[in-house]
């Protein structure tokens, strides 16, 4: 489930809910949910004619111009251009107007700030992205959020009442019935804060907050270039590894939002304890600091590797696409032991394709092609036969992207979020 400001709610609360025995309430809660899915079917189709929404919707072409006039004057609708003629008078297309308002991403990682504006397109307009070591320092994350979201906003021009909603993604598991919180057990740094009130306050805007890996496989989903209806799973491999599920259309998130948390799977029940104070986990093998650690060791044998000096996962990366053996050897258990995690994942939910992303893929086919043998070794013939395995296209910004999408998401679901960002109500 989506989770939403207290703000939203209270917006939810103050909407007409009386019967629809009641007669002018009744109408208007009517129009209200018609508006709202010409809005869906506009921003769907870009540009889309009053008779095509008519035939599309079953609602008569009177009250399809009746809320068209009302959305016309809202600015979130515009008349484009004339149409192809159907054998009378060329039609009028309407477009959804994508550059109405802006949405904001937050991406929180374990050691950056990333914060992505876009149109409602998810075109960006900006981005900003700064290291900082976010699991120790709540109150400086939480400061350089609003810096770079205000200073986002400042090089665009815009205010925070042209901000349609505001999506936070965060390395934790999010609890629906807690959905400003992380997770204390992994963050406890973090347990007094909420970051949906601290940013609900700031900027007066809806704000949606959920896990990193969930939101980008939402961004696959929306922005991704596949066809609708597949069951997909993203796979974030960064400072730990996170798997999010998009499954017939939604966000798979599990009890208490814990689904995904492919990171503490056990593959080795003696090995190393984890953070989560389980043995084993996938994390304690290949998360960051597993492998800098791994490269550390394997230095001891190659003095001149290009590893000297300060080690970051880009660092690896740049010294394996340079040839460096050590680096290598590195990617490749990288590659084969999260083909482990792939195997299991396929053998379990057998989605029609999985999507790798997070720094360590820009290795390209020196993690990948360790990572699919191990995967056609330990998976069920048909479930590899099935499902593609990829690398993320959306780049660096693809979780940023996803948090966004958070907020379109909620207002094509529920088009009073635009009327509460200043238009008139429909
Ligand atoms: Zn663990």
């Amino acid at each position: 489930m989506r989770t939403m400001s207290s703000r939203a709610d209270l917006l939810d609360t103050e909407a007409p809910s009386a019967p629809f025995s009641d007669g002018i309430l009744g109408a208007a809660q009517v129009r209200a949910q018609h508006s709202g899915l010409l809005l869906r079917l506009l921003w769907q189709a870009r540009e889309v004619s009053r008779a095509d929404l008519s035939r599309s919707t079953g609602l008569s072409r009177s009250t399809i111009s009746a809320i068209v006039a009302d959305l016309l004057d809202t600015g979130l609708v515009h008349e484009a251009r004339p149409g192809e003629s159907r054998g009378g008078r060329k039609p009028i297309l309407l477009a959804f107007n994508d550059d109405a308002y802006y949405l904001v991403g937050v991406d929180m990682g374990a050691t950056h700030v990333s914060v992505v504006v876009t149109n409602l397109r998810a075109v960006t307009r900006s981005w900003a992205t700064q290291s900082i070591a976010v699991r120790n320092q709540p109150e400086a994350s939480l400061a350089l959020i609003t810096r770079l979201v205000d200073e986002s906003l400042a090089r665009l021009g815009a205010d925070a009442s042209q901000v349609l909603g505001i999506g936070v993604s965060v390395p934790s598991p999010v609890d629906p019935d807690r959905p400003g919180r992380l997770l204390p057990l992994i963050l406890p740094k973090w347990r007094d804060y909420d970051i949906i009130e601290h940013l609900g306050a700031r900027y007066d805007a809806p704000v949606f907050m959920d896990n990193d890996a969930n939101v980008g496989a939402l961004a696959e989903v929306w922005w991704g270039g596949r066809r609708e209806g597949v069951d997909l799973a993203f796979i974030k491999v960064a400072m730990g590894i996170g798997a999010g599920f998009v499954i017939k259309g939604r966000i798979h998130r599990g009890r208490h939002g814990t689904a995904g948390e492919m990171g503490h799977t056990a593959l080795d029940p003696n090995g190393p304890r984890c953070v989560c104070g389980l043995t084993g986990c996938l994390n304690t093998l290949v998360g960051s600091d597993a492998l800098l650690a791994r490269a550390k060791a394997g230095l001891v044998d190659a003095p001149n590797s290009l590893l000297k000096g300060r080690l970051t996962v880009d660092k690896l990366v740049d010294a394996a696409l340079a040839g460096d053996p050590t680096a290598q050897e590195v990617i490749g258990f990288a590659g084969r032991t999260l083909g482990v995690g792939v195997a299991n994942l396929l053998n379990l939910l057998a989605p029609d394709v999985v999507v790798l992303g997070g720094g360590l893929t820009r290795a390209g086919a020196l993690l990948m092609k360790p990572l699919e043998e191990t995967v056609s070794n330990m998976s069920l013939a048909n479930a590899v036969g099935r499902t593609q395995i990829e690398v993320s296209q959306l780049g660096e910004r693809g979780v940023a992207l996803g948090a966004a999408t958070m907020a379109l998401e909620a207002a094509l679901d529920d088009h009073t979020l635009f009327h509460s960002r200043g238009l008139a109500t429909v």
